[in-house]
């Protein structure tokens, strides 16, 4: 038998009501920031990705689900960043008036070990803001994500922000990091000595235990917690953070705090969750203010954010599959046709027995599946009315056929 691949799954009937409950508050709590929703195909260039995620990631690296197709090297995407990034460019976004606000929502794709949180089709909902490099579009979408949280009922959140400067005190920084790990590099990962000669700071972003331990170490502490950044870099971090304040968003500054990705400078963050075990992380994000320069546009600052829907899933409370408003019960399908049309034109959902078995049986159907019985047996047809029964209660009345509608709004 065919089975769903390792790491993919079906999100089956009694699950949906829940995705479309987080997609109904993204766009409710996107749209009042007014972020508009953009949707861009599924696989993009190879290239996108290794220049827009940046070929010392793990994603890049490890991760991508590449294949060619007429001499084209083609990659499921990964993330959603670096393609609308590119949609932006294409476009000319740059035309409009700024800030151009995004969100999208969809289904990535990232060839990881699967485990509770981590699959290999997985959906990812993010905001993009571009054109802005102030401090308060950083709070913005900070804001937005906490309320969009929030609009779910979640609010048991750890909000993580660091500040890596700009490209000067990266290399700073960067410097630092690479003397100072120097003499710990044979007891680091393999991927942490690939990292020190592609992208040093991404070690402190490494997950395994021995080299957290190292971290820990005095003088590595003393640089990771000296200060790198520059004036201007520092009173942008300020302003975030007394931003946030006023939104009352409680918040972290954790120095070791990197982000996976390549293309992020200055503010930085992350939400966890207590309730998440190991992966914990619902939401990353952070400035990305050189992506569009990399990836041919002019010049444009930009900040956002990606969360994991499957985390999020796994901590909302879940949404009760509805029932239907009516169950017509009748054994006449044409009579059952017409006034199935009639109720659905009024915005009711109805549903009927297709094969127009016994009244039991259809009574029986009804209640489990229905608020309303709309009854059209013999007599009612015969009389020119319905008997309209409240599953709820087991109320029922006889009333004439044009006049139930009321009855039941
Ligand atoms: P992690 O450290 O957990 O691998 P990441 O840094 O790779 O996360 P991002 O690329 O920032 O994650 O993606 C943002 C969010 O998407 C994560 O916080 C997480 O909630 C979710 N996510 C990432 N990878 C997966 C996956 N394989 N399965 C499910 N959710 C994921
Ligand atoms: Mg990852």
């Amino acid at each position: 038998m065919i089975q769903a691949q390792k790491g993919t799954k079906d999100i089956l009937p009694d699950e949906v009501a829940t995705w479309q409950k987080m997609e109904n508050a993204a766009c409710k709590v996107f749209s009042l920031a007014n972020f508009q929703e953009i949707r861009t195909p599924i696989f993009e260039a190879t290239e996108l990705f290794a220049r827009g995620v940046g070929d010392s990631t793990d994603i890049v690296n490890k991760e991508m689900y590449t294949f060619e197709k007429s001499e084209r090297s083609l990659t499921l995407r990964p993330e959603n960043t670096a393609g609308v990034v590119r949609a932006f460019i294409e476009h000319g976004f740059s035309r409009l008036p700024q800030p151009v606000k995004l969100w999208y929502k969809g289904p990535m794709f990232r060839y990881e070990r699967p485990q509770a949180g981590r699959q290999r089709q997985f959906h990812q909902v993010g905001v993009e803001m571009f054109g802005a490099a102030e401090p308060s579009a950083d709070a913005e979408v900070i804001n937005l994500a906490v309320k969009f949280l929030n609009e779910l009922g979640l609010n048991d959140l750890e909000i993580e922000i660091n500040s890596l400067g700009c490209p000067e005190c990266r290399k700073k920084y960067r410097n630092a990091i690479k003397e100072v790990l120097k003499p710990y590099l044979k007891d680091l990962c393999e991927d942490c000595n690939f990292r020190y000669e592609k992208n040093p700071l991404r070690i402190l972003d490494c997950k395994v235990d021995s080299c957290k331990k190292i971290f820990e170490k005095e003088d590595i502490q003393k640089v990771i917690l000296g200060d790198f950044i520059c004036d201007d870099c520092k009173s942008h971090f300020e302003s975030v953070k007394e931003y946030l304040s006023v939104l009352n968003i409680p918040y972290k500054v954790n120095k070791l705090l990197v982000r996976g990705l390549d293309y992020y400078n200055r503010t930085v963050f992350e939400i966890k969750s207590n309730n998440l075990g190991s992966q914990n992380a619902v939401c990353g994000g952070g400035r990305y203010d050189s992506l569009v320069e990399t990836l041919g546009g002019a010049p444009t600052p930009a900040v956002g954010w990606a969360m994991g829907m499957e985390r999020l899933y796994s901590l909302i409370e879940k949404s009760e599959s509805k029932k239907s408003d009516v169950f017509v019960v009748s054994e006449n399908i044409s009579e059952t046709f017409k006034i199935v049309d009639e109720i659905r034109e009024q915005g009711l959902s109805v549903d009927f027995d297709y094969a127009g078995r016994k009244f039991k049986k259809q009574i029986e159907k009804a209640s489990k599946t229905a608020k309303y019985a709309l009854i059209l047996m013999e007599d009612e047809l015969k009389t020119n009315t319905v008997t309209l029964k409240n599953l709820e209660t087991s109320q029922q009345i006889n009333v004439p056929r044009n006049s139930y509608l009321e009855k039941i709004v």
